[in-house]
């Protein structure tokens, strides 16, 4: 074996550009390890089903974790899954966790409700044909490595013990200022701000030092199912700990990437530095990205409020503002024209004319396949132009993750690709090198970069059959046999149970047949 054969830096296949919330800069991405990513994602609070902007967000950090696959990294992704600590927000209902009260609403162990969000939202995820990340770690999966990470904390003087709780003393590292990192850095807070700031949703206000200061570990009372013994208390973690303690467990003390919504950045994210400051003296990320907001009625989406869409709304068409069900691709889709940087309003209109582009999309992606050329390599100015868009493409890409840009760019080349097709356009105007590249790219964003399906090639099987027309030609004949037989309760039974899938039967003078809603 040759012992001078070094082994290639590893080159990405591109530059990449990320706006760091650190810096409030777009500063080029140059991970810690050359190759490797270490990417951490605040996931969900599973006490109730996802709503759309939920998925925006995870949407959003698919798309940045396939862009980064695609440039040849090692990325191992971490997104936790929040089931204690996430207290319900308002201080006069007291210290009941989010997940505790929905237990009780539910008559259910607050570890079924876990269960129950968490798998739904897995099934979400999954429509959406999102990648599933490498690790998923849970809050209660780790209290051991939380009430370390209390412990050090309080060695290194950065908290205190009151009456069982711990707080995280804010003051001191205010005072102190860390380096690139002070308290307020992530939320952009004036220090001002942050000293009149309160917001914990604990009711003993009254013990902390500071009101900025947050709990780091909470005394349990009587009735509260959810608690854990500690050094201090029957109780359990504040909600900010299990992002610091998993992160750095999975990634280590400091990572390249960490990401959420921008309604995250204060105090989640905030005391969340914080805390890894006070346990071990450093800043863990190098890149903080956060995404920008879904908005419904002119306001953010969300659950408490009222103001928000669920998936399956979608997906069924069930919701007022809603004139048609809207399949995932097309939900997908349409979150792709917006950069994950900017906020995106959704409405009826939206939605229908992101069908029209997928399906147009789709389309040119299919004439692409079948077209075939076999003549010269002369580059004309169509090739010019076509080579040009797809360059641009990939440069917005690299652009913070523009997916908006990278769509507007391929929808320049589709009308030349259906002027291709019709033969407005002659197939020699553009060359077979160009064509090549043409399907390539295609392929590459739509399916690898973007996560999108073809939903029309879904139900086929290998030899173009549709098994869903075929499964309900079944479905139907065996209505119909009940029909014959005046079994009205079966042939009811399977119309109403169609229905709730959001498929319709119609009972016509020609026979039965089928639409999706
Ligand atoms: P939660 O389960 O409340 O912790 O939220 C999970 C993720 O969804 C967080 O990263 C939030 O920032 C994000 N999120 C919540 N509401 C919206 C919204 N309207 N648009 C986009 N992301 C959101
Ligand atoms: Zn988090």
């Amino acid at each position: 074996m040759n012992n001078n054969t070094k082994k290639d830096p590893f080159k990405p296949k591109h530059d990449l550009m990320v706006m760091n919330t650190l810096s409030r800069k777009k500063e080029k991405f140059e991970p810690i390890n050359p190759g490797m990513v270490g990417m951490y994602v605040c996931g969900p609070t599973v006490y109730n089903e996802v709503h759309l902007g939920n998925c925006r967000t995870f949407f959003s950090f698919d798309l940045i974790y396939r862009y980064l696959l695609y440039l040849g990294y090692n990325v191992r992704y971490v997104r936790n899954i929040t089931d204690v600590g996430h207290l319900v927000g308002d201080v006069d209902e007291g210290e009941e966790g989010k997940i505790e009260k929905q237990a009780r609403l539910e008559q259910k162990e607050p570890m079924e409700i876990v269960q129950k969000y968490t798998n739904l939202f897995h099934e979400v995820m999954q429509k959406l044909n999102t990648i599933p990340p490498s690790i998923e770690p849970t809050a209660t999966g780790h209290l051991i490595e939380q009430i370390e990470m209390v412990k050090e904390i309080l060695a290194n003087g950065y908290g205190y013990e009151m009456n069982g709780s711990v707080y995280f003393d804010t003051q001191k590292l205010i005072k102190e200022g860390k380096g690139i990192y002070n308290y307020g850095t992530i939320s952009g807070k004036k220090q001002d701000d942050l000293l009149t700031e309160t917001r914990d949703d604990l009711k003993n206000q009254n013990e902390k030092r500071h009101s900025s200061d947050f709990a780091i570990w909470v005394k349990a009372e009587e009735n509260h199912i959810m608690k854990w013994p500690s050094p201090w208390s029957l109780g359990f973690p504040g909600w900010h700990l299990e992002c610091s303690v998993m992160s750095t467990k999975y990634l280590g003390n400091y990572f390249d990437i960490h990401g959420g919504g921008m309604d995250l950045q204060f105090p989640h994210h905030e005391n969340e530095v914080a805390q890894n400051v006070g346990a071990c003296g450093c800043q863990p990320v190098k890149y903080w990205l956060h995404t920008n907001m879904l908005v419904l009625n002119g306001k953010k989406m969300s659950k408490s409020t009222g103001n928000s869409i669920l998936p399956d709304e979608l997906f069924t068409g069930k919701n007022n503002i809603l004139s048609k069900a809207f399949s995932p691709m097309v939900v997908k889709f349409f979150m792709l024209q917006a950069h994950y940087a900017s906020t995106l309003n959704i409405t009826d209109e939206g939605l229908l004319a992101a069908e029209k582009g997928y399906l147009r999309l789709m389309e040119a992606f299919h004439i692409l396949q079948d077209l075939e050329h076999n003549t010269t390599e002369v580059l004309t100015s169509d090739d010019e132009q076509i080579n040009k868009m797809l360059d641009l493409a990939f440069q917005a890409m690299n652009d913070d993750f523009n997916s908006a840009a990278a769509l507007a760019k391929l929808n320049i080349i589709i009308p030349k690709i259906n002027s291709l097709k019709s033969g407005r356009m002659e197939m020699s105007n553009i060359s077979k090198a160009t064509l090549n590249n043409m399907k390539k790219v295609f392929h590459i964003f739509i399916f690898d970069i973007f996560g999108l399906l073809d939903e029309s090639q879904q139900n086929n099987n290998e030899n173009g059959i549709d098994l869903l027309d075929e499964a309900m030609k079944v479905i139907i004949e065996l209505r119909q046999e009940a029909r014959s037989k005046k079994d009205w309760s079966t042939s009811d039974l399977i119309r109403d149970k169609l229905q709730q899938i959001g498929i319709q039967i119609k009972d016509g003078k020609d026979g039965t047949s089928w639409i999706k809603n």
